[in-house]
């Protein structure tokens, strides 16, 4: 709650009974939802939020746009009369819905930035500003390299430009400087990588991101429904380890019901008024799938064409250049080790094209070495992607750069 009286809640899982309660004292309540995603532990505690329920509140959704439905599709979806007796739109309090992806708005005198997180699905962060102090809600998101690390980097230097993946660069500026971060933890090193491609990060990985980004307090958060308490005072200590080894100052918590934390806005300045930019996508975009593994681009094409795109295979590199030639693709996603002409060279002539200037470009590969990444992003390359990945992931990953790219074209 900003000292306005804005009334901000990031997610509604279990915790929305206990927050329900507590604001139900005070009658009809005016808050604002902000979504990260529509998974289940996301949203379950929505039908026992009690002001839900309460006739005169007004309750503002945003999340992102899924991929097959809207925003207020899938959340009432989970209040469907097979698993809940009172649909949404029967509830007494009143709900709207804001579809968001990367954009700024804001609520009273907070100032909202939204950034796209590296999840099993479309995923929003929330970065909120009100006066001095600066909060960011970074969950369910996974390192978009492991290691995050380039190989080059000095050893002891947290500097964000080390980050070996460009997108973990900018999610380390998503965090920057910001008073308290709250972000997923729900892993230690030693669970991957066999929880590799589930879209969620180490402790070890958020613990250097928000050293590198200068973050004053980190909040460990989405424990592993495996971990007891003693488990996640493990995490605590491990955090705790590496901060002090690194010479630089991080307070660790773990996030716990009931806990509190209090920011002091200090001298707040006027806000102007903001709203969200609606989400915009290409319509039927058009995805260009360029690999020689013949059946890794027949379930490329299968699950792109699911999600509404019109989407073309090539099986080499000149093949993709001519395709590419031929029309004009929003997406290209392409493999580096390719006959007659590799992914690397392919990206590099691509580029040279006005109409591919700014098209998203992501790499697909089996390759592990941290330099194959550093050359890729080098020769022109938006995003990088691992062989074996997580299908999900793609998907979020495509629908995430195809919103980035029609946002920036507006
Ligand atoms: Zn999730
Ligand atoms: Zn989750």
């Amino acid at each position: 709650m900003a000292d306005d009286g804005s009334l901000l809640i990031f997610d509604c899982g279990t915790g929305a009974r206990k927050l329900g309660m507590a604001l139900a004292s005070k009658g009809a309540i005016r808050a604002h939802l902000l979504l990260t995603h529509t998974h289940g532990d996301h949203i379950q505690g929505l039908p026992f939020f009690l002001p839900a329920f309460t006739p005169g509140s007004q309750i503002t959704i945003y999340g992102p746009t899924g991929v097959d439905r809207s925003l207020a599709q899938a959340v009432g979806g989970s209040m469907d009369y097979a698993y809940f007796p009172v649909a949404l739109s029967s509830l007494p309090a009143r709900f709207d819905f804001v579809e968001v992806d990367e954009t700024d708005f804001t609520v009273g005198s907070v100032r909202i930035h939204t950034q796209f997180l590296n999840h099993t699905s479309p995923c929003v962060g929330y970065r909120a500003t009100v006066g001095s102090a600066t909060f960011v809600y970074a969950t369910d998101h996974e390192m978009n390299a492991n290691p995050w690390w380039r190989a080059d980097r000095p050893i002891g230097l947290f500097d964000p430009r080390y980050l070996a993946h460009q997108s973990d660069q900018r999610h380390a500026e998503f965090l920057k400087g910001a008073d308290v971060v709250v972000h997923d933890t729900q892993y230690a090193g030693r669970d991957l990588p066999a929880k590799s491609g589930w879209g969620h990060s180490t402790v070890e990985y958020a613990v250097d991101v928000a050293l590198a980004a200068r973050v004053k307090t980190l909040v460990l958060f989405h424990h592993d429904p495996n971990r007891d308490d003693a488990g996640i005072d493990e995490l605590i200590a491990d955090a705790e380890a590496r901060v002090a080894a690194s010479g630089l100052h991080l307070r660790v918590i773990a996030a716990s019901e009931g806990e509190e934390l209090i920011l002091d806005e200090g001298a707040t300045q006027p806000v102007v008024e903001l709203e969200p930019a609606a989400p915009i996508l290409p319509d039927r975009a058009r995805i260009l799938v360029a690999d020689d593994d013949i059946t890794l681009v027949r379930i490329l094409e299968t699950v792109l064409h699911g999600d509404g795109y019109d989407v073309d295979p090539a099986y080499d590199g000149q093949d993709a250049l001519a395709k590419a030639n031929a029309r004009e693709y929003d997406l290209i996603l392409m493999d580096i080790a390719m006959p007659l002409l590799d992914g690397l060279a392919a990206c590099r002539e691509l580029r040279t094209m006005a109409r591919y200037k700014e098209t998203p470009f992501i790499v697909l590969t089996a390759r592990t070495r941290q330099d194959d990444m550093t050359d890729a992003f080098a020769a022109g390359f938006t995003d990088y992607i691992r062989k074996p990945f997580a299908l999900p992931q793609v998907r979020a990953r495509v629908r995430s750069w195809l919103a980035r790219t029609a946002a920036h074209q507006v």
